[in-house]
């Protein structure tokens, strides 16, 4: 996410390097560079120099005799702006009301029925709540057939009247059926065009009349950089939005759209879609979108995703068995699915302060346990539970089961005793005390 930019950035930051104190002319120099990055990320050009002038006025006006190295400082001020470019504070959705009402608007291939999908599944296994999504796309039927997948996936109801061609009476028939039914939160995916048109734009209004939502949300591809922007601006125009989604923020953003919607529309960005699969939905915040830019990580993001998947019960469960040095292959196989469990592996370990930078060329395999994975699941369930019994004919046998080879199966089972032994080290110091209130 967002590579380049950060990588431009760190340059311009270097002019300040060994510079003593910060002046007219590093400040300059350094905020030209700046700005040239911004502008190659696509930022908006009104946006990048109103940008770069603040982020001079504060520079210069810090007190020169600081402890703080000018590049310090200069990276403090530049996250702190970047952050409020992107709003300042996150921006919560509002679910007040029996049912709340949540409509959808964008371009098609947007990312909105996938988006309508992502967020009524994190409303379910997050908020707790009961979501309904309804398909108001009376032109295209694959539409409704792609949302209807999406919601039996997830296990979340739709609303549906294929033979209707009015989309403001199924948003009212829903939410009837939300009340009569008792669904809290009703998600309206619209019907999308390939450009804005007064056709969609009359539609939509009219659906926003009649069903009067809580949130308009205006989906945007990020890929899409300025024209991202100004499609923002045309919707909002007509709809006034609540909030900004960006998706495809996985793929080779530059960052414009991130960074020039909300200072060019005045709406904050709610959400991002980090993916295809569903569970790549992020809420979005500015401080810590800045950090990453910044190449700082994100360790919130990354702690939050784990406390997400901690599960109690199962931590108490293994520090027991590893106490007893009784880790198997079977707990070895359940901690790689809560890995698998917190996303994408490259997305994760970009969190991590640094790493980012680092592995930017590295392809790293989502597939990366697979091999692990088959050799494991090619052992029988004593095996399995008593790793002892894996003699040299055992292992040859796995490493044909699984289509790996020896050197794969005794590399795995290396690894394994190093873990537990390790494992073993660790709860017998300090760890063991700690793991119980570990949340
Ligand atoms: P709609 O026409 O606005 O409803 O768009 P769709 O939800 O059908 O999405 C269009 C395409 O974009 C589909 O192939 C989705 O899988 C893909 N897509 C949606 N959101 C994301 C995202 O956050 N990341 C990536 N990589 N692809 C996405």
């Amino acid at each position: 996410m967002f590579d380049n930019l950060s990588e431009r950035l760190e340059r311009s930051f270097k002019i300040l390097k060994g510079e003593g104190k910060i002046t007219e002319i590093n400040v300059a120099e350094t905020l030209k560079d700046v700005r040239k990055a911004l502008l190659d990320a696509d930022v908006n050009y009104k946006v990048a120099k109103t940008f770069t002038d603040t982020v001079k006025e504060k520079a210069l006006g810090q007190n020169v005799l600081t402890a703080v190295k000018p590049s310090q400082l200069m990276v403090k001020i530049v996250h702190d702006e970047l952050t409020q470019l992107m709003g300042g504070e996150t921006a919560e959705i509002d679910l007040e009301g029996k049912p709340a009402v949540i409509l959808m608007s964008g371009l098609q291939g947007s990312g909105k029925t996938t988006f309508s999908g992502k967020l009524a599944r994190m409303l379910k296994t997050k908020k707790n709540k009961k979501p309904l999504l309804v398909a108001c796309d009376v032109y295209r039927p694959a539409a409704i057939e792609q949302l209807c997948v999406l919601a039996e996936q997830i296990g979340v109801p739709i609303y549906s009247e294929p033979d209707s061609k009015n989309p403001v009476k199924i948003a009212e028939n829903a939410i009837q059926e939300a009340k009569a039914k008792g669904y809290d939160v009703v998600i309206v995916d619209t019907a999308g065009r390939l450009a804005v048109d007064e056709e969609m734009m009359n539609e939509i209004a009219a659906i926003k009349k009649a069903i009067n939502p809580n949130e308009i949300l205006f989906v945007v591809d990020s890929m899409t950089g300025q024209d991202a922007v100004n499609t923002a601006k045309e919707f909002n125009e007509r709809l006034d939005f609540n909030g900004v989604v960006l998706t495809k923020l996985d793929g080779d953003t530059r960052g414009g759209a991130a960074l020039s919607i909300r200072s060019v529309v005045n709406k904050p960005i709610k959400f991002v879609g980090t993916g295809e699969k569903l569970d790549a939905i992020d809420q979005f915040h500015p401080s810590r979108m800045s950090d990453r830019i910044l190449g700082m990580g994100d360790i919130v993001s990354l702690v939050e995703r784990a406390q997400e998947q901690y599960d109690e019960e199962e931590a108490k469960r293994l520090q027991k068995k590893i106490a007893k040095n009784q880790f198997d292959f079977n707990d070895f196989l359940s901690q790689i699915a809560q890995i698998k469990k917190m996303g994408n592996l490259k997305d994760l370990a970009s969190m991590i302060p640094g790493v980012g930078k680092a592995i930017k060329d590295i392809d790293i395999d989502d597939n990366a346990f697979k091999s692990i994975e088959a050799i494991i699941y090619s052992m029988t369930p004593a095996e399995r539970s008593n790793p002892a019994l894996l003699n040299g004919s055992r292992r040859q046998r796995i490493a044909k089961g699984s289509g790996t080879n020896i050197q794969e199966v005794n590399r795995l089972l290396k690894q394994f005793d190093q873990t537990r032994k390790m494992m073993k080290m660790v709860t017998g110091s300090k760890m063991g005390k700690m793991m119980p209130k570990m949340k």
